[in-house]
């Protein structure tokens, strides 16, 4: 034949580009010269591929080979273009008939034993073909059920080499698996379980409601980590483009579970305060994975014993924080992934962490400052809800009265929500995200009888001007939950004494 083509999908980030393989045949000595831009895992594909093709009883031409991708400009990562690329050389150089995959992209790497094995990001890449308009995707077994999520598509699985090249040849079918009925997903963990803690169980609502970056503080007992993990149970569920958007992050990151679904519910990612910067915004070699910020994408970043993350670790979180996305600078370019987290801090008052709390803490005055100092700074300006939680004693327990569960709690942050999208379209779609600036526009400036309580405490030096935005917009989602039109004076005195003691 002497030239072929195969289509296959390149990732950048989560976004996908179909591009061409293509293979010539002519005669000279034997030699396999790969072009187009390959990263070193593409020159590294040289070897499997011929390995694959030989292991796979096919014949390896033993000419000379070029295999080009196209188009020259896209950079392409990663091992997803082996099968495509080993499909276009058989198809170049013998009477291998590739008509079948007119329509198709063939996405998998190969083993050098032949099998076609999973690659990360199956779900952006179908999703692209399927966007350009391709019919068809040949994909590995490993990552069927994924790829089955993108609509519009037909999608085949190959377990190995040999059954794409049967396949072609009319002699074997490619593979398609029954589909399993998903697995239901578990029911969100249940605010009624937090017991005695009304003010941690207030703070989610508000912070819910009004898309907060939050920070608890507290000594261990006071629920801190419970109350975090009920907050993706409070929020509203992913819209399908948010669906497919979290999806494709965990897909790319290798992280989707197999046999998985739509991820509709609010991502949470707890990283251990040990991460390292990588681990929290992203990186690695070939095709970057994403970090914990852009897999909690749409959803909640939870870093407990927040004051013992290093501080470079924290710092690399504020970028992304503001920017909703995170840019991996790399020596072949940048490669962009949405990180539009909901950040929830939480930390012990002083490093000695005693049940008691403050009353009972053993620490230095200098230790105790110096502990503090880490609770502060240019990340903690982002963070609208800051608040102490105190121990909650077993009286509390015991007395407590039936509390609402999720359900309720999020059907009225729900509507708070809506509201507050109404009146900030098109600009910003939370409380939580409009600037000092927006709050001070004459049409949202709140009367000075209302903001009082605010502005006596910047008066004793008792909050910034920040703190000032910080309690105002506080108040506006206080307002929402009630479903009043604006706050008043009473909403702003609850922002004003939620506020923590521990960090002003
Ligand atoms: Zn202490």
């Amino acid at each position: 034949m002497g030239y072929a083509m195969v289509r296959s999908v390149a990732l950048h980030g989560v976004v996908g580009e179909v591009i061409v393989v293509e293979a010539d045949v002519a005669p000279g000595l034997p030699s396999l010269v790969v072009s187009g831009l390959p990263d070193a895992a593409l020159s590294e594909a040289r070897d499997r591929v011929r390995a694959a093709v030989h292991n796979s009883g096919a014949y390896w031409p033993q000419q000379r080979i070029t295999v080009n991708l196209l188009p020259a400009h896209v950079r392409k990562h990663g091992s997803g273009f082996d099968a495509a690329v080993a499909i276009a050389v058989l198809a170049a150089g013998s009477d291998l008939p590739i008509g079948r995959l007119a329509d198709a992209v063939v996405l998998g790497e190969l083993g050098l034993d032949g099998t076609v094995r999973p690659v990360r990001g199956i779900l952006p890449a179908v999703l692209a073909a399927s966007r350009a308009g391709v019919g068809f995707a040949v994909v590995p077994l490993a990552n069927v059920t994924e790829a089955r999520l993108v609509p519009d598509i037909e999608v085949r699985a190959a377990d190995c080499l040999g059954r794409i090249i049967g396949y072609l040849y009319g002699s074997e079918h490619l593979l398609d698996p029954a589909v399993k009925p998903p697995s239901p997903e578990a029911a969100p963990l249940d605010l009624a379980d937090v017991l005695g803690q009304e003010r941690g169980r207030r703070v989610i609502e508000l912070a819910a409601a009004g898309r907060h970056h939050v920070a608890m503080f507290g000594p261990p007992g006071a629920g801190k980590t419970m109350l975090a993990e009920r907050l993706p149970g409070v929020l509203p569920p992913l819209n399908d483009h948010e669906a497919i958007e979290a999806t494709a992050l965990h897909s790319v990151a290798g992280t989707l579970s197999p046999g998985s679904t739509l991820i509709r519910r609010a991502p949470l990612q707890a990283p251990h305060h040990t991460a390292s910067v990588a681990a929290l915004v992203g990186g690695g070699s070939g095709l970057a994975k994403p970090g914990a910020i852009s897999l909690a994408h749409n959803g909640v970043l939870f870093l407990d014993e927040c004051a013992e993350f290093a501080n470079g670790a924290l710092e690399a979180l504020r970028q992304p924080l503001e920017e909703g996305e995170v840019r991996l600078r790399r020596a072949y370019g940048e490669t962009v992934y949405p990180a539009r987290a909901q950040l929830v801090l939480a930390a012990n008052p002083c490093p000695c962490a005693k049940p008691g709390g403050q009353q009972t803490c053993e620490c230095p005055s200098m230790v105790r400052r110096r502990y503090q100092a880490r609770l502060s700074g240019p990340l903690m300006d982002r963070v609208d809800l800051q608040v102490d939680l105190d121990p909650v004693r077993s009286a509390a327990l015991i007395n407590a009265e039936a509390v609402e569960p999720t359900a309720v709690v999020a059907g009225r942050v729900r509507a708070a929500r809506d509201a507050a999208i109404a009146r900030w379209a098109p600009h910003v779609g939370s409380n939580g995200e409009v600037p000092g600036s927006m709050l001070r526009h004459h049409r949202f400036r709140l009367p000075k009888p209302v903001v009082r309580p605010l502005t006596e405490a910047m008066d004793r030096g008792r909050l910034s001007a920040r703190g000032f935005d910080r309690a105002v917009r506080v108040a506006w989602t206080i307002a929402d939950l009630d479903g009043r039109e604006r706050p008043e004076a009473g909403d702003v005195r609850e922002a004003l004494e939620l506020r923590s003691r521990t960090v002003r």
